[in-house]
C-alpha cells in the first residue's frame, strides 16, 4: 500500500512539470521542424544535418507528446464505450509499423456479447498502444503479439501477450516507473502513463515475463452492465 501511495505521489509531481515543460518546449519545436522542411523543399543545402536534426527534433516532440499525457488527470472523459472498438483501432493504427518489422498481430476475442464499459476512449486506445508499440519494438523481427480478451459477469480481461526477449526479473518491478527505459531513444515513460489510465479505470495491470519466451501484459477492467449502457446513452 505504502509502495503504491509513493507511486501514485510521484506521478502526480511528474504530472505537474511534465505540463510545463511539455508545453514551453513544444510550441518552438513545431517551429524548427517546419522551418527544416521549409529549407529542405527550397532545395536549401541540408543534406547534410537533415535527418540527425530532424531525428533530434522528433524524439523531443515524442517526448513532449508523452509527458503531456501525464498532465491532464482530471481531463478524463468517462462514458460508456465499446472495449472491441479501442482494440480494432489500436490494431490498425500499429499495422504499419508491426508489418514493416514482420510483426503479426492476432485478436482473439473470447467473449460471447461486445464488451462495453465505462472509458475514455483515448485514454483506453492510448493504454493499449503503448504496450502493443513496446512489444513490437521489444522484437526484433517476424514476431507475434496475441491480445486477448474475455469477460466475466464483473470484469473484462485483456491479455496482450508478446514472444519477445522478455523482461529480467531485476526490471520487473522497475518498468512501471517514469523515465526507467532500456532503448537508446526511449522515454521512460509509456508504462508509468499506461499504470496511471488503468488506475483511473479502476482497473489492475499485471506482468508476466520469461527471457526468450514473451512478455505478458494482463488488464482487468470492472464492466457496466447493460442497464447502465441504455440508461447512459439515453442521457447523452
Ligand atoms: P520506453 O518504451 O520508452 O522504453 P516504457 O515505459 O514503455 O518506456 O517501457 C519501459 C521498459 O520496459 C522498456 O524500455 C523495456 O525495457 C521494458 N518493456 C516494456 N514492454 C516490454 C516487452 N513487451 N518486452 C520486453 N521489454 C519490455
Ligand atoms: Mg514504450
Amino acid at each position: 500500500q505504502e509502495e503504491h501511495m509513493q507511486r501514485s505521489e510521484k506521478l502526480r509531481v511528474v504530472g505537474e512539470l511534465a505540463s510545463g515543460m511539455a508545453h514551453e518546449i513544444r510550441n518552438p519545436l513545431t517551429t524548427v521542424r517546419g522551418f527544416l522542411q521549409l529549407a529542405k523543399a527550397s532545395g536549401y543545402n541540408i543534406e547534410a544535418w537533415y535527418n540527425l536534426i530532424m531525428d533530434e527534433v522528433n524524439r523531443m516532440s515524442d517526448l513532449t507528446g508523452e509527458f503531456l499525457q501525464f498532465s491532464k488527470p482530471h481531463r478524463t472523459d468517462f462514458r460508456t464505450d465499446s472495449l472491441h472498438d479501442c482494440i480494432l483501432k489500436v490494431i490498425s493504427l500499429m499495422e504499419s509499423e508491426a508489418t514493416s518489422s514482420g510483426h503479426v498481430i492476432h485478436f482473439q476475442d473470447m467473449a460471447a456479447d461486445e464488451i462495453f464499459m465505462l472509458m475514455d476512449q483515448d485514454k483506453m486506445t492510448q493504454l493499449l498502444l503503448n504496450i502493443v508499440k513496446n512489444a513490437c519494438e521489444a522484437m526484433e523481427t517476424n514476431g507475434s503479439i496475441h491480445i486477448q480478451v474475455s469477460r466475466d459477469p464483473k470484469n473484462a480481461t485483456l491479455v496482450i501477450a508478446d514472444n519477445g526477449p522478455g523482461i529480467p526479473s531485476e526490471y520487473l518491478e522497475q518498468i512501471f516507473h517514469p523515465f526507467f527505459t532500456t532503448k537508446e531513444t526511449g522515454t521512460g515513460l509509456g508504462l508509468s502513463i499506461c499504470y496511471k489510465i488503468v488506475q483511473d479505470h479502476h482497473g489492475t495491470l499485471e506482468v508476466e515475463s520469461e527471457l526468450n519466451k514473451g512478455t505478458r501484459f494482463i488488464l482487468t477492467f470492472p464492466m457496466a452492465d447493460k442497464a447502465d449502457t441504455l440508461k447512459d446513452n439515453a442521457a447523452s
